[in-house]
Parts: C-alpha cells; sequence; structure tokens
C-alpha cells in the first residue's frame, strides 16, 4: 500500500514498523474468581514495567545527563510504593475486581489527591503517576504502548503525531525513520528528523490505520511517500534510490571545505541550525560555517523543572568553546504553540500559535527569562555569542526584552562577572508586523533573522502544523518574498544583516531568489549545507538578482516555480 504525505527529512529508508500508540487505556468492570492469579498478574506487569524505566532512565542518563535519568528513578519509587500496591491487591481481594481495573480506582485516588494539593511540585506528581500507571496498565491488558525511548533493534517509527518529548528521546542508533499522520514539514518532528538526519514523512493521515507492528516498511523523505508491505518490485527500485541517495551524499562531500560564493563571486553565510550541544557534529561535518539558530527551548522540554542558570550556561558554553569562535546565535526562549511545558503551568487556549507563545511568554516570565538572559551572559565570554528573540511583534516587546538585558548586565557586573560587551543582539522576523515596520526594528537591532516557518504561517493565516492547510505553505509566493525584500533592504540600509533560517533557507528550488534578494545569511539543518552551498556556486548574482525583481512582480506561488524551473536547473 502506497501512502501520500508531507516530505519532512530527506532520505530513503527501508526497515519494520514500529508503532507508537498513545491511546488511554481502558479498563474492564470485570469480577474475577482467581484472587491469587489477579495478584501475580500485577505483580509480573509491575516488574516488566520497572524494567522498561530502568532501559529509559539509562539511556536518558547517557544522552543528556544524570539528573534527568534520575527523573525515572523517581517514577520507580512511585510503582513500588507500598500503598499503591496495597490499595490495588485491598481491591482485588475485597471487590473481586480484575488488576486493571483494581489499579485504575487506586491511581484515581492518588491522582486526585496529587491534583488538589497546593505545591506546584505536588501537583505535578499527578502526571507521573498517571506516567506510571499507564505503562503498567498497557502490560495487564496486553496493550501495546511502544515508546520511542525503548526502542533496542533498529525499526522506522509510525505514529500518530511525535511530542517534542518523544522526539527528544529518539536514538538515532535504532530509528531509521518516521512517518506520522499529523504534522507538517516545519513542525517540530520534521525539524528533529532533518536535525538527526532521519528520513521522515509526516502529515501522511492514515499511516496508523493501516499498518500493524513489524510490517515491511519504505520511507521516502524525497517524495513524501511511505510505502506498507512493498512488493519485490518496489523494494528493488528504492534499494537503488537509497544508493543513489548516499552516493550523492558522499559525492556533495567535496564542497565541505569550499567557500560558499556565487559564479560571480558574491559571499554568502552557509550556517546550521541546532537544538542541543550533541546537534553541533552534523553541522560541523557538513561544513557548517557558523550557527545560525540555536533553538534553546529543548532545554526546557521533557523535563520535570526549569533547567538552573547553570545547567544552561554549561550548554551554551560548549556550543560556543566547540565553534571556537565562529558565530554562535542563540535563539531565547520560544515554546508555546506546539511547544508546551507542563511546568510553566500555562492555561489551554484556543489558538496556541496565536497566543502566549516565545518572547511574549518570557516577557511575562521574568523568572523564567531572567535566567537564561544571566546563562547567556555568562556565557558570552566564551566565544562569538549573538543573541536572538523570537516572535517579536512590536518595537515594546523589542525594547522590553533589551531592558531585560541590561538589567542582567548591570547584575552580574556586579557581581564581577566578565561579559562579552561587543556581542550583537538580532530579532527573528516571524510576525507580519515586523516585517512591515523592519526599518524602525533596523535601528535597534544588529541583525535581523527570518523565521519562515512562521511568517508563513502569520502571513497566510495557515496553522503549520495543520496537514489540511499544508498547501499554503507557500515559499515561492510573491506576498512572501515581498515582505523578505522588506526586511532585507531595511537592514542593509541601516549597515545591518539579515538572514534566514526558517526551513525555506535549505529548499534547494527557491535559492536563486534568495541570493538575488541579497540575503547575507542562510541557516538550515545540516543535512542541506552542502548541496545548497553546491547550487549557490552554480548561481550568477546579477542574474538572480532579475528573477527576484520578476519574481516579486508575479501572481503566485507557482507562476514564481515555473519561472525558477524555466532559468535555473542544477
Ligand atoms: C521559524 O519560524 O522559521 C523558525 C526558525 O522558528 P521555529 O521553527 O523554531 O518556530
Ligand atoms: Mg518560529
Amino acid at each position: 500500500m502506497l501512502i501520500k504525505g508531507i516530505a519532512a527529512s530527506s532520505g530513503i529508508s527501508i526497515g519494520k514498523v514500529f508503532k507508537v500508540k498513545k491511546e488511554k487505556i481502558v479498563t474492564s468492570n470485570e469480577k474475577v474468581e482467581n484472587i491469587q492469579q489477579e495478584i501475580s498478574k500485577l505483580e509480573v506487569a509491575l516488574d516488566i514495567s520497572e524494567k522498561e524505566i530502568m532501559i529509559i532512565r539509562d539511556k536518558t542518563a547517557r544522552k543528556i545527563d544524570r539528573k534527568h535519568g534520575a527523573i525515572f528513578d523517581a517514577h520507580i519509587q512511585i510503582l513500588r510504593d507500598p500503598e499503591l500496591l496495597n490499595n490495588t491487591i485491598g481491591i482485588i481481594k475485597n471487590r473481586k475486581l480484575n488488576a486493571g481495573r483494581a489499579l485504575q480506582i487506586t491511581v484515581d485516588k492518588f491522582v486526585k489527591i496529587f491534583e488538589e494539593m497546593d505545591s506546584e511540585y505536588m501537583r505535578e506528581r499527578a502526571s507521573d503517576i498517571l506516567d506510571v500507571s499507564n505503562r503498567v496498565l498497557g502490560h495487564l491488558l496486553n496493550q501495546n504502548i511502544n515508546d520511542p525511548g525503548l526502542m533496542e533493534k533498529e525499526g522506522i517509527i509510525v505514529a500518530q503525531d511525535l511530542t517534542p518529548t518523544d522526539t527528544a528521546s529518539l536514538d538515532k542508533e535504532y530509528v531509521k525513520g518516521f512517518a506520522t499522520d499529523k504534522g507538517g514539514r516545519t513542525g517540530h518532528s520534521g525539524i528533529m528528523a532533518r536535525t538527526l538526519e532521519i528520513p521522515a514523512v509526516v502529515g501522511t493521515k492514515t499511516i496508523m490505520e493501516n499498518s500493524s507492528e513489524g510490517d515491511d516498511i519504505i520511507i521516502d523523505g524525497e517524495e513524501g511517500i511511505v510505502i506498507i508491505n512493498p512488493n519485490e518490485e518496489q523494494l528493488k527500485e528504492y534499494r537503488k534510490k537509497e544508493k543513489i541517495y548516499k552516493d550523492n551524499k558522499k559525492r556533495l562531500k567535496k564542497f565541505k571545505w569550499r567557500e560558499t560564493k556565487t559564479k560571480d563571486g558574491k559571499k554568502i553565510e552557509l550556517a546550521g541550525n541546532i537544538g542541543c550541544p550533541e546537534d553541533l557534529s552534523g553541522v560541523l561535518n557538513n561544513g557548517g560555517e557558523s550557527i545560525g539558530l540555536y533553538r534553546t527551548e529543548f532545554l526546557y522540554i521533557g523535563k520535570k523543572y526549569c533547567p538552573s542558570e547553570k545547567e544552561q550556561l554549561q550548554a551554551y558554553k560548549e556550543v560556543l568553546k566547540k565553534m571556537d569562535g565562529k558565530s554562535v546565535i542563540i535563539r531565547t526562549l520560544d515554546v508555546g504553540g506546539d511547544k508546551s511545558i507542563e511546568y510553566m503551568n500555562t492555561s489551554k487556549e484556543m489558538n496556541p500559535f496565536l497566543g502566549n507563545r516565545a518572547i511574549r511568554l518570557c516577557l511575562e516570565r521574568h523568572d523564567i527569562f531572567k535566567e537564561q538572559i544571566r546563562a547567556l551572559l555568562k556565557a558570552s565570554s566564551y566565544g562569538n555569542l549573538k543573541i536572538m528573540f523570537p516572535m517579536i511583534a512590536t518595537i515594546e516587546e523589542l525594547r522590553d526584552a533589551k531592558k531585560m538585558i541590561e538589567i542582567c548586565k548591570e547584575e552580574l557586573t556586579d557581581e564581577g562577572i566578565e561579559i562579552n560587551e561587543n556581542m550583537e543582539i538580532g530579532m527573528m522576523i516571524e510576525v507580519p508586523s515586523a516585517a512591515l515596520l523592519a526599518d524602525k526594528f533596523a535601528k535597534e537591532v544588529d541583525f535581523f533573522s527570518i523565521g519562515t516557518n512562521d511568517l508563513i504561517q502569520y502571513t497566510f493565516a495557515a496553522d503549520r502544523m495543520n496537514e489540511k492547510v499544508s498547501y499554503l505553505y507557500q515559499p515561492f509566493n510573491p506576498a512572501l518574498l515581498k515582505l523578505i525584500k522588506m526586511v532585507v533592504d531595511a537592514s542593509h540600509s541601516h549597515g545591518k544583516w539579515t538572514g534566514i533560517c526558517g526551513e525555506m533557507a535549505g529548499n534547494e528550488k527557491i535559492i536563486p531568489i534568495l541570493v538575488g534578494l541579497g540575503l547575507d545569511e542562510l541557516s538550515m539543518s545540516s543535512s542541506s549545507i552542502l548541496r545548497i552551498r553546491e547550487i549557490i556556486g552554480k548561481i550568477e548574482y546579477e542574474k538572480a538578482k532579475e528573477i527576484a525583481k520578476a519574481a516579486l512582480n508575479m501572481n503566485s506561488n507557482k507562476e514564481v516555480e515555473k519561472l525558477l524551473e524555466k532559468n535555473f536547473s542544477y
């Protein structure tokens, strides 16, 4: 069966389905005769769950750090809590209920108590109890609760969607690709797949319904196709495609040490996007000249608490040191939207992407924002740091954010801490209002970086996570190109520079227009860097300028796409 979706991360992968299900487990009121047998079942499920949690704990400790691994020790404590066990056994014995139902009754009671407590810390324990009990229930009722963090052999993940926590726990050693029902190209899971350099197709709508655990599967991250149980012919075809893809990757290696410039000598900086210090090697191996976007939210996601100043400093310092004087743009916290954080206690919103997100949330939660700015300033003396604010919509937001830098600078100077005084401060252009007033903003920042994932979403009023409106992801549309031109021109007229760090920067087809519009820097997933360098080397700047000018006068995404196809082939 062939299913079409959205190509989210390039490459071909052939393997077996590893299904991740996240349904709520429902228990029945069925009575039991053999009490002892029911208690034994419960004990077995507890043992298996404990082993699983231990595996995840050790992996997390290896991948992130011991402290995060320790969160799972708390899960084991819950699992072995005598009250939880005795209460459940009591219900099995007294009410002759099956072990699953008995556990659920106990858990519901405990969760209610915790949820009603005043302390935020205690309320959080309620979700830990639910997490743990769901795992035990899954084993009791023989319901598969495959967890991506538990993969121990190679496979291709099939899921309805992957949460940022799921993607943070993906292990490249085992995950050879993934396909999801939901999501768009610029959602978090697609971005993570590109960073990890694993093929992915998202927004398939029906992959969960049409696949079973252990099925053979092909992921074509180039065309956005998934094939379940392929026939011999398809397998042959895709093995060939896989080889071509790999050979091409090898061929591109020769561009690793080359300068990025057009045929007629116009230089453009090619940078990499990262989500954590571990992603750096991908950027460096692929010849990235700098870091154009460090998404710091992954330091905050999937944890039970806010990362401390010390913990953040360590991560920022590591990146700056490894980049050895090359530019590193660190973006301040951008959560909300599709990335929610439990411990921030944000309220449910009707339109999360239009809600309390990114800089808006930081300006409300000064405590969290301050901790990050302090960590960044402390890190600034270890390399070439540039701080960037996300989602700025008004000049007041920018000024308030900059004020926080001033407050922290003063504090740290008083504490005798060294700070790099020449650090550049920039902002992302992701909201049309900021693009339209770029000439005003340009006076108050050192650089712009256009976040086209969001700028497209807000310009076309189309949720980037909703596959039904993914046709409105229109990077060639002149409406968007006009906004980009305004931003680039505004920055240049004030002696500042502009980059793009949205996924569009790594789109092979659009590159001539980005060059022609005068972008100074392009920052992308590491897997795209070498190919984009090769393409830029084939373009003439003068011609690119002409084409960009013509594109601005066209009517539609399609027309511009055709214009490019006619004029550039590489
Ligand atoms: C963007 O919006 O283009 C961007 C780079 O930010 P994110 O994808 O993290 O929202
Ligand atoms: Mg964004």
